[in-house]
């Protein structure tokens, strides 16, 4: 083994006794939760030695970046997430390689994705919404970059549920660094939990919901998230922050 790939998977390790402890602390079964490893910044080598250490799931923020490494990556068999933030530009890219977009927060993005998997002539494409926490109680039709605010949700999901092409698969959230729920990420993944659960009363079958990083996934799981997103702790602190 090669010293890269000892210290990923040692990392990797960790992250996994993480997990499982987290999910015996909240009575959950391991099997409820899926880690997701977010690659972006690192190199199609990295992507390559997480799935030769069975990791099956790996997110990326950025088309570019994503589109080169899922190619250059083909041959393995992956889920790719997409969680980044989303310009309709570059929906016909993300809809060649990506298996689920975390990033869905405005009807635009909704109409533009349709389009685009019905051009790409492709499997149906797994959507969630992004909730903005930091935006909880701003009006419904307030939706902008980055997430939709809470009370916007039902709505965008119904876009989704809607348009051909899209499925509608669960919610994502970041743990806001701003607002009311600003260095509280039990109180702001709790709150996403009841999102969740409206969501889920109206749409049985989105069921995902994506939160937790590296900083706070034992707080994820604790309010129910099935899958977390983690970077950092798995393959080292990025040099630049993005
Ligand atoms: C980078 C990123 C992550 C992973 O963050 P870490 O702190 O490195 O674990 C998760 N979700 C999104 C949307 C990201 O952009």
């Amino acid at each position: 083994m090669t010293d890269r790939a000892g210290a990923i998977a040692e990392r990797l390790a960790r992250v996994e006794e993480r997990i499982d402890g987290a999910c015996s602390a909240a009575g959950r079964s391991r099997g409820d939760v899926t880690l997701i490893v977010v690659t972006k910044t690192y190199p199609a080598s990295d992507v390559r030695l997480l799935a030769g250490l069975g990791v099956r799931h790996v997110a990326e923020n950025r088309d570019q970046e994503a589109a080169d490494k899922a190619a250059a990556c083909a041959d393995l068999s992956l889920n790719w997430h997409f969680v980044g933030q989303l310009q309709t530009n570059k929906v016909r890219s993300v809809v060649r390689y990506a298996d689920r977009v975390h990033s869905v927060d405005r009807p635009k993005l909704v109409a533009a994705l349709s389009a685009a998997v019905a051009r790409e002539g492709r499997e149906p494409l797994g959507c969630l919404v992004q909730v903005a926490l930091e935006r909880d109680g701003a009006a419904a039709g307030a939706a902008g970059r980055g997430g939709a605010a809470p009370e916007g949700v039902p709505e965008l999901a119904r876009a989704i549920a809607e348009a051909p092409g899209l499925r509608l698969d669960g919610v994502m959230a970041v743990a806001p660094l701003a607002g009311k729920y600003a260095g509280r990420p039990r109180e702001a993944f709790g709150r996403l939990a009841d999102v969740a659960r409206s969501l889920r009363a109206a749409h049985p079958a989105a069921t995902m919901v994506s939160a937790g990083m590296s900083a706070d996934l034992e707080e994820a799981i604790e309010a129910g998230a099935t899958h977390v997103r983690v970077g950092s702790a798995v393959l080292g602190v990025r040099p630049d922050l993005r």
